[in-house]
């Protein structure tokens, strides 16, 4: 589902679900944007879908400052296997904003680990992760309620964990929601590392870096456009 209010877009979801729940699914989608002029709900039947047995694991940590944040963000790449030239170069776009023009991209920046190159065919666009949904996505909310989690954590944790799955070596992200200042890192070596703060109220810039191999790249964008993967629970 993707909604817009006055041309801007302000809010998507995706479900991957059993026919038997494509009605209420679709309805749960409709009243989920607050205020919409213009939705889009389209739906796809899947043949395949591949299932993981566990998401990532979650790691919380409260920095004092931006900067503080942006620097325990910066080891946890390197820690990942990311270059630190090249992990550096990613906390640079994000903070700049990657579209032209310092705008937000609809989707992720890739980030070649060796050449530091964008890789990405439109730098507006991005690559953008799809088709990725939680077996039981009502008790794995609730889980991460009780964690202190909000639902914006349940559809990252979701994107972040298929990401690993499809070879993204590491990735950065913040949102663009000037109001939202935890960020995080991911990857298969260190987890889902939330860090607060990664950028300042108010701040209108954000998105996502995918540290990926240069190599991989068909592959990779496949993966990520096309696969459909179903999580089956939380790691705890
Ligand atoms: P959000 O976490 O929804 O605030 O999104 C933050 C940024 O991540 C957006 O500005 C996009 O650049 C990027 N993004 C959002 N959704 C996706 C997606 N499904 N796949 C890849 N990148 C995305």
């Amino acid at each position: 589902m993707r909604a817009s209010l006055g041309g801007r877009h302000v809010s998507g979801a995706e479900r991957l679900v059993e026919r038997s729940r494509l009605e209420e699914t679709v309805a749960e989608l409709l009243r989920r944007p607050s205020a919409y002029d213009r939705i889009v709900v389209t739906v796809e039947e899947v043949e395949k879908v591949q299932s993981v047995r566990e998401s990532l694991p979650v790691f919380s940590y409260h920095l004092k400052t931006v900067t503080a944040g942006r620097r325990f963000a910066l080891e946890k790449l390197v820690a990942s296997g990311v270059p630190e030239h090249i992990a550096r170069k990613g906390l640079r776009l994000l903070a700049e904003g990657p579209a032209p023009g310092g705008a937000v991209m609809r989707g992720a920046v890739l980030l070649s680990v060796e050449s530091g190159q964008r890789l990405e065919e439109d730098s507006a666009r991005g690559v953008r992760t799809v088709r990725v949904d939680w077996r039981d996505r009502e008790r794995v909310r609730e889980q991460l309620k009780e964690m202190g989690m909000t639902e914006r954590t349940l559809d990252a944790l979701a994107l972040a964990t298929k990401n690993v799955l499809c070879g993204v070596v590491a990735e950065l992200c913040w949102s663009d929601d000037p109001d939202y200042t935890t960020g995080y890192v991911a990857s298969e070596r260190v987890g889902y590392v939330r860090i607060a703060p990664l950028k300042e109220e108010g701040d209108p810039r954000g998105g996502r870096i995918y540290f990926i191999r240069g190599d991989l790249l068909p592959q990779l964008v496949e993966c990520l456009e096309r696969k459909a993967v179903l999580i089956e629970s939380l790691r705890v």
